[in-house]
């Protein structure tokens, strides 16, 4: 499934926080969204799961999904882990990962054991409260869940936040092998330089607009970037 946004413009209320914004995923991509602290990142993932006013066109395959709801948006395929993992912390880890009604008792069989093979520390904890999990544990659940809901295109926002180094490069290694699965990933990720090392394509946003994409190699030492952080301040 490929998912191509273009002239998409997005806020809260009455004022636009995002302009013109045009970007592409197609499936087995990672496409890096990068850009200070306000520049617009976490904005675009919200209008395109649909949960703030947008305009523009957002197709995914010949589908427009711009006036779709939030909830077949994820139905469509399209499912979105925010900042600050969003899991069920009173819940097991088992618990967590049955709460997503697949609506087939097989397929969620088959679907907890995928994601336990990605993330093989689930099943470990698997009777645990979720609250009691370590950060990277916890971020690792939040994307397992999203996984229960078969995405072809999965949006990240900030997976990695608070997380220590190694386990930072093992979250990313996992979201490299679940794009390798064929799904499309849109990562925020504050670390330019991890996210393109991964990234097939990389947007950098500045003051809500794009102001550079392409390649990781095309932007990464090009200095683009470094203005990109430094202007917004
Ligand atoms: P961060 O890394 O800090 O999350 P970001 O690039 O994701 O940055 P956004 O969160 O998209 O940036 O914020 C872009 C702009 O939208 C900011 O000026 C912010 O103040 C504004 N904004 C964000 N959330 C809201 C909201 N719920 N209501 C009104 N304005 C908001």
């Amino acid at each position: 499934m490929k998912l191509v946004v273009s002239a998409l413009s997005a806020g809260y209320g009455n004022s636009r926080v995002v302009h013109d914004i045009t970007l592409m995923v197609g499936p087995g991509e990672i496409v890096a969204l990068l850009g200070a602290n306000g520049a617009g990142k976490t904005t675009i993932l919200r209008a395109l799961s649909g949960i703030i006013p947008r305009a523009g066109s957002i197709r995914l395959d010949d589908r427009e999904m711009i006036d779709v709801s939030a909830r077949d948006i994820v139905r469509a395929g399209v499912v979105h882990v925010p900042q600050g993992r969003g899991t069920f912390g009173g819940l097991t880890v088992g618990e967590n990962l049955s709460a997503t009604q697949t609506g087939s008792v097989v397929r969620e069989a088959e679907l907890r054991d995928k994601v336990c093979r990605l993330f093989p520390i689930l099943r470990e904890r698997w009777t645990q409260p979720a609250g009691e999990l370590s950060g990277g544990e916890q971020q690792m659940l939040a994307v397992a869940r999203a996984l229960m809901l078969e995405p072809r295109i999965l949006m990240l926002d900030e997976p990695s936040l608070g997380l220590a180094p190694l386990i930072r490069i093992e979250l990313f290694e996992t979201i490299r092998a679940i794009a390798a699965d064929g799904i499309g990933v849109l990562l925020i990720e504050q670390n330019a330089d991890l996210s393109l090392k991964i990234a097939s394509q990389a947007l950098l946003l500045s003051h809500g607009r794009v102001v550079a994409s392409g390649r990781p190699d095309e932007i990464a030492g090009s200095g683009i970037i470094e203005e990109a952080y430094l202007n917004h301040a």
